[in-house]
């Protein structure tokens, strides 16, 4: 079941004029598609053991379509509605991927301002080769050397997910544009959306 990205638009005739969706945008948007803006609670397992959950006034919103989330679950939550529920076991390529020994650098503790405090398990971004900003953690660190991995720390992990689609609705114009989703009503809160050039400055996040 691949995402072709095309998505064949269902025949508008079939319903009642305030169901129509091209004629009034407000109506509700109830199946994810590419281009939905989804709430969601989740509960993620490694190994039988919870590692990450949503709190229930702290749902997990994000623009479908985009890569916000792991591929196996974006993919299995394509076409789901309002109230569904999955429980997926997903293997590494369908989650965090696999380790990648090129992502895993050493470099000296001197390549850092010396007040910095550094500390195993530490993120941050870094800019890769392509000068794209990336995350990386710290996975190994001494005196002399720090250990700079690209890789994400659940890479190579089958991980349980528990979802609930907790709410569906069309994205608005800025939202696409910025390739992520905005708290309802409010102002864009990210500094830097994906891609970088958002070219709108209507949520006051860009110059
Ligand atoms: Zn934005």
């Amino acid at each position: 079941m691949l995402a072709t990205g095309v998505r064949v638009p269902y025949d508008a005739r079939m319903l009642p004029a305030e169901r129509n969706p091209q004629q009034n945008p407000s109506v509700e948007h109830n199946t994810i598609a590419r281009g939905s803006v989804v709430t969601l609670s989740y509960a993620m397992s490694c190994d039988g053991e919870r590692i990450e959950e949503t709190e229930t006034d702290e749902p997990l919103v994000y623009l479908h379509g985009t890569g916000a989330l792991v591929p196996g679950l974006e993919r299995a939550l394509e076409g789901c509605a309002i109230g569904e529920r999955l429980d997926l076991v997903l293997g590494p390529e369908q989650a965090f991927g696999r380790s990648d020994p090129n992502k895993i650098e050493y470099l000296p503790r001197s390549a850092f301002p010396a007040d910095a405090e550094l500390e195993l398990g530490m993120q941050f971004g870094a800019e890769d080769q392509n000068g794209d900003e990336v995350a990386v953690w710290i996975t190994d660190i001494d005196a002399e050397r720090v250990c700079v991995n690209g890789n994400h720390p659940l890479v190579d992990q089958t991980l349980r997910f528990e979802v609930e689609v907790l709410a569906v609705r069309a994205a608005t114009e800025a939202e696409l544009e910025h390739g992520h989703a905005h708290e309802e009503g409010a102002a864009c809160e990210d500094e830097e959306p994906a891609g970088g050039a958002c070219g709108s400055g209507d949520c006051g996040c860009h110059e």
